[in-house]
């Protein structure tokens, strides 16, 4: 049901003196313990990588992609089993966890197809002289990968990595660790050559510290919070070492007054709710016209107490826990600070059951702009619907937040989605659906957000230096 847990490192799975254990969010008992990386196994991991990377960086861009072709059909054929792991250790619904099984593999397929589209360029110059333009996989890439999506989280930066040319090093989270070692198991039997790819978990601040200053290292790439984003880019940065940083949102939801209020009201709770609201791209804040404010605020509040809560594994629940300790503390916090500023709780805002860590879903009406909410990502099953009077406040409204990541918008006018193009603050805008971005399309943040895109013909740069060569053909 769940694996055994092992670290890998230069093509060997292997235990440590130190583990921890690993819990089920839905019934707190402990799955399986997770072994944790010595600075000697890290010393392993990083030869590893600078080997893996030697040989990998001159293997054909073609050998490459099949390579990590044959590793995605082999996650696609392991969907069920893989869930499973997802759902036990993440808490997610088993469907939602497949979902995320077919993504994690389109981002490996989708990034195997841009393995053989990295294609420089030729400038033109005098005759005699070529100028050209070539592309080169960085180096040893430290990846760290967050526990909202155990599997596609890690799937994207190995995905990048790889079809790169790279070496990499991945921490994945302690709390969700089978997702990432699936992944390495599938190309393990996939053929990839030791040293590649090498999984590591333990103490996050202890890893981080010890590898990005390491000379290898020429790539940080993280998934997380804004906080610990901006201390691995300073560690980064003493290092001159690059980094991807894919980091919070607060996303806005537009909902103007010639929508179909129903299905807005129903999809907004329905995505909101997905994942127990752990996700970057999360809709959020919801700022709704005055003309209709009251009809979809009562049916969001309704699809939203009709939503199934519970085990994961159970048939028909929609909504599992959050995903560790540290959320329904934090989550309740948010809420009574914004009900002691003044906003209704119209459903949710505590705890759901005494076992597990569930959090009730929860929307929030009418929500001063002092409440912390309106500033702090939730990461949680809380939505904020809140009033406006016209497009320009809502456009201050989503634009009132450091964070760019994702933003939305239920409207058929085209000025309005002419407008909303241009002003509002984020990487990925989506109008009349709530989902944010696809293996094919560009995904990262502005501002807070983050650097860097993951995905599309962009997501490779990150993972690519630029050479121009100027070629002569006589000594000048
Ligand atoms: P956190 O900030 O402590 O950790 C977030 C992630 O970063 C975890 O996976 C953790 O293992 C990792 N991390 C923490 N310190 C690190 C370090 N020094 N070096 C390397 N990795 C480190 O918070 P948390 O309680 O785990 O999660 C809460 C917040 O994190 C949320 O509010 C949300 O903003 C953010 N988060 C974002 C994403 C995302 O997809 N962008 C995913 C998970 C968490």
């Amino acid at each position: 049901m769940y694996p055994d847990l092992n670290l890998f490192i230069d093509g060997q799975w292997r235990k440590t003196d130190t583990d921890i254990p690993v819990l089920n969010p839905a019934t707190e008992e402990e799955l399986a313990r997770l072994p944790c990386a010595s600075s000697a196994d890290l010393d392993d991991a990083l030869d590893a990588a600078v080997r893996g990377f030697q040989l990998w960086s001159l293997t054909a861009p073609r050998d490459r992609a099949d390579t990590i072709l044959r590793a995605a059909a082999l996650m696609r054929a392991r969907q069920d089993d893989i869930a499973t792991s997802i759902t036990l250790e993440h808490g997610k619904p088993f469907k939602q966890a497949q979902l995320e099984v077919i993504r994690g593999a389109e981002f490996f397929e989708w990034d195997a197809g841009e393995a053989m589209r990295t294609y420089g360029r030729i400038i033109p110059a005098a005759p005699g002289n070529k100028f050209s333009v070539h592309h080169h996989p960085v180096g040893v890439v430290a990846a760290f990968s967050p526990w909202n999506f155990p599997m596609s989280q890690p799937a994207r930066k190995i995905a990048g990595a790889l079809a790169s040319g790279c070496s990499i090093i991945l921490k994945a989270a302690e709390e969700t660790p089978a997702g990432a070692l699936h992944i390495a198991k599938a190309f393990e039997d996939a053929g990839l050559p030791p040293g590649v790819l090498n999984l590591v978990f333990g103490n996050p601040a202890d890893i981080s510290g010890y590898l990005i200053p390491q000379d290898p290292v020429r790539l940080v790439a993280f998934t997380g919070s804004t906080t610990v984003g901006r201390h691995l880019t300073q560690l980064a940065a003493q290092h001159d070492t690059r980094v991807l940083m894919e980091l919070g949102g607060h996303a806005p939801v537009i909902v103007c007054e010639d929508t179909d209020v129903p299905k807005a009201a129903v999809s907004g709770a329905i995505r909101k709710l997905r994942n127990a609201g752990q996700v970057c791209t999360s809709p959020t804040r919801f700022f709704v016209h005055d003309a209709i404010f009251e009809d979809f605020a009562s049916q969001f509040v309704t699809r939203a107490q009709e939503t199934v809560v519970g085990n994961g594994m159970h048939d028909g629940v929609e909504m599992g826990p959050t995903a560790n300790d540290r959320r329904v503390p934090a989550l309740s916090a948010l809420v009574e600070d914004a009900r002691d500023k003044g906003a209704t709780v119209a459903t949710g805002g505590a705890r759901h059951g005494d076992t597990g860590y569930f959090f009730q879903p929860t929307v929030l009406l009418n929500v001063p702009d002092t409440a912390r909410i309106m500033q702090e990502e939730p990461f949680g099953p809380v939505a904020v619907v809140n009033r406006v009077a016209s497009l320009d406040e809502a456009i201050a409204q989503a634009n009132s937040v450091p964070y760019g990541l994702a933003g939305y918008a239920f409207t058929n006018r085209a000025d309005y989605i002419d407008r909303m193009i241009d002003e509002v603050e984020v990487g990925n805008l989506s109008i009349n659906t709530l989902e944010a971005s696809m293996p094919e399309t560009p995904f990262g943040g502005v501002k807070s957000s983050g650097y860097g895109r993951e995905g599309g013909t962009e997501g490779l740069e990150n993972y690519m230096t630029i050479k121009n060569v100027w070629h002569s053909a006589s000594i000048a």
